[in-house]
């Protein structure tokens, strides 16, 4: 079982550039007395904190190895996640789990795969500003958890979120910004990938090159 230590407090946010993880909601977040992913699940299962509770099948929140070095941060469900509960089982998963067989040369089942948003948006929407608020307890409450080395934001929202900028993700990936107590490596969504193909495609895999060498599986 990983070290689970606390997080240092975050920096005021005066002093914060991009790459200074606040991940400061958690401490008076309701999920914080879970001590453990399952507990977290559970709770998360009947949340009704925005209206996206209302519209979907189940809570998508997240799956892999508890105890993961490696962390992948999406967006929100969509179809096909919400149908099956698990995230990133579409197209969009489908390019991810071949991308981590080829450059990580690992399967889902040794990394976490959460999304920001737990609940799919209605007609695969962006999520809104107010319900990624709400959503955001659980995220940094799971990465307290899981405490990975290294977490790879999955596009936009993950990233902007998570480096608390409006820059955007074509100019943010590329390098690593250190948190608390991982490295984050910003990159592209695949559903941006599978949109735009060659070039994206390929600096998506760079990205993950370089989360390799950050979680030490390079060879
Ligand atoms: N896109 C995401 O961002 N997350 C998923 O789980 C599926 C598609």
């Amino acid at each position: 079982m990983a070290d689970r230590r606390t997080a240092a407090d975050p920096p005021p946010a005066a002093s914060r550039r991009p790459g200074d993880l606040r991940h400061g909601a958690r401490v008076t977040s309701p999920m914080t007395s879970a001590t453990d992913l399952a507990e977290l699940a559970r709770q998360a299962s009947g949340c009704t904190l925005c209206p996206l509770a209302a519209g979907r099948t189940q809570v998508v929140f997240g799956a892999g190895d508890p105890d993961a070095d490696l962390m992948f941060v999406g967006e929100a469900p969509g179809r096909d996640e919400d149908l099956q509960g698990e995230p990133f089982v579409g197209r969009s998963g489908k390019l991810l789990d071949r991308l981590l067989l080829e450059e990580l040369g690992v399967d889902r089942s040794r990394v976490y795969i959460a999304n920001v948003v737990k609940c799919r948006p209605p007609d695969n929407r962006d999520p809104k500003a107010e319900e990624i608020a709400a959503c955001r307890p659980y995220l940094h409450a799971q990465m307290d958890l899981i405490r990975p080395r290294v977490v790879i934001t999955l596009g936009n929202f993950a990233t902007k979120l998570l480096l608390e900028t409006d820059l955007g993700i074509t100019k943010l990936r590329g390098r690593s910004y250190p948190g608390p107590s991982w490295q984050l490596v910003p990159t592209y969504h695949p559903a941006a990938a599978l949109r735009s193909g060659g070039v994206v495609v390929a600096e998506m895999r760079a990205d993950l090159v370089r989360a390799k060498r950050l979680v030490g599986w390079s060879r």
